[in-house]
């Protein structure tokens, strides 16, 4: 069997007879597929650091007869999640990426774009660590006494919750659960921003007359931002002023629709709730 060379994203990992590792792999070129790891808790060195969850590495592996688990042979780090500072906010976030997409998407069915999703957030998700750095680097010619130091009323730094909005708003969208945001969806009217709301039962946003009892807002804020969303990289809204805060109607709009085609709940979302996320 030919050794097969792509991209990929480690999901997860769990251990299977004495020292070999089941890993969970969204590869670019294959799709979702898992492998077996062959004594990779002896020898740690054949795959250093790169078996860590949202790792991106070029894999090389091969599909043997007759199995369903392909043989990972090698793994290469691209990038690391261990590169950036993790805290509680970062990890949780890079355990939602990674059980939505192991619970959305199906094995050996290759999907660029939600690859691509993926590799971008991944990079927002660690580039809100280099935050420090560029508040410093924002005022040129200025005193600079506390270089590399957050002040009080600047956004968080290590709290992604922008990569988490663009990716949790982007996979309702490429599951092909986002109708237009745009209309009603009972009426088809155009939605001005006020009084915009989503249900628990139903995809999709909904007008003020036709808001149903059980309905959440969406804040004018969050309408605006996701609209942008679908038009924008996730590199465009790095520079906004990002809280936790911010977004948080829309993240839990997209994880309800997720969840409720899912018919589960997500165990990494629960995290995230109790970050306050
Ligand atoms: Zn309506």
């Amino acid at each position: 069997m030919p050794v097969l060379i792509s991209e990929a994203v480690v999901l997860r990992t769990w251990p299977v007879h004495e020292a070999d590792l089941i890993v969970s792999l969204f590869t670019r070129d294959y799709g979702r597929l898992r492998g077996v790891a062959k004594a990779a808790l002896k020898s740690r060195k054949r795959f250093g650091g790169a078996l860590e969850p949202m790792t991106l590495a070029r894999a090389w592996f091969a599909e043997r007869p007759r199995q369903e688990l392909v043989r990972l042979d090698q793994l290469e780090i691209i990038r690391s999640p261990l590169s950036a500072p993790v805290d509680h906010a970062r990890m949780a976030v890079l355990s939602f990426y990674a059980e939505v997409i192991d619970e959305t998407l199906p094995e050996r069915d290759p999907q660029d774009t939600v690859f691509r999703l993926l590799v971008s957030v991944l990079e927002q998700t660690a580039a809100v660590g280099s935050e420090p750095g560029q508040a410093g680097a924002a005022k040129p010619g200025g005193a600079q006494p506390e270089a590399g130091h957050i002040q009080a009323g600047q956004p968080q730094a290590g709290q992604p919750w922008m990569a988490l909005t663009y990716f949790s708003l982007w996979m309702t969208r490429l599951m092909g659960l986002l109708p237009d945001i745009g209309r009603c969806m009972v009426c088809g009217e155009p939605l001005g921003g006020a009084e915009v709301s989503f249900s628990v039962s139903a995809d999709g946003l909904f007008c003020g007359l036709h808001r149903n009892g059980s309905a959440s807002a969406l804040s004018a804020d969050s309408w605006q931002l996701a609209q942008r969303m679908l038009k924008a990289p996730a590199s465009a809204f790095t520079s906004e002023p990002w809280t936790r805060k911010r977004g948080q109607d829309l993240r839990r709009f997209t994880l309800q629709t997720l969840e409720r085609h899912l018919e589960r709940k997500l165990k990494s979302a629960e995290a995230l709730a109790r970050l306050g996320g």
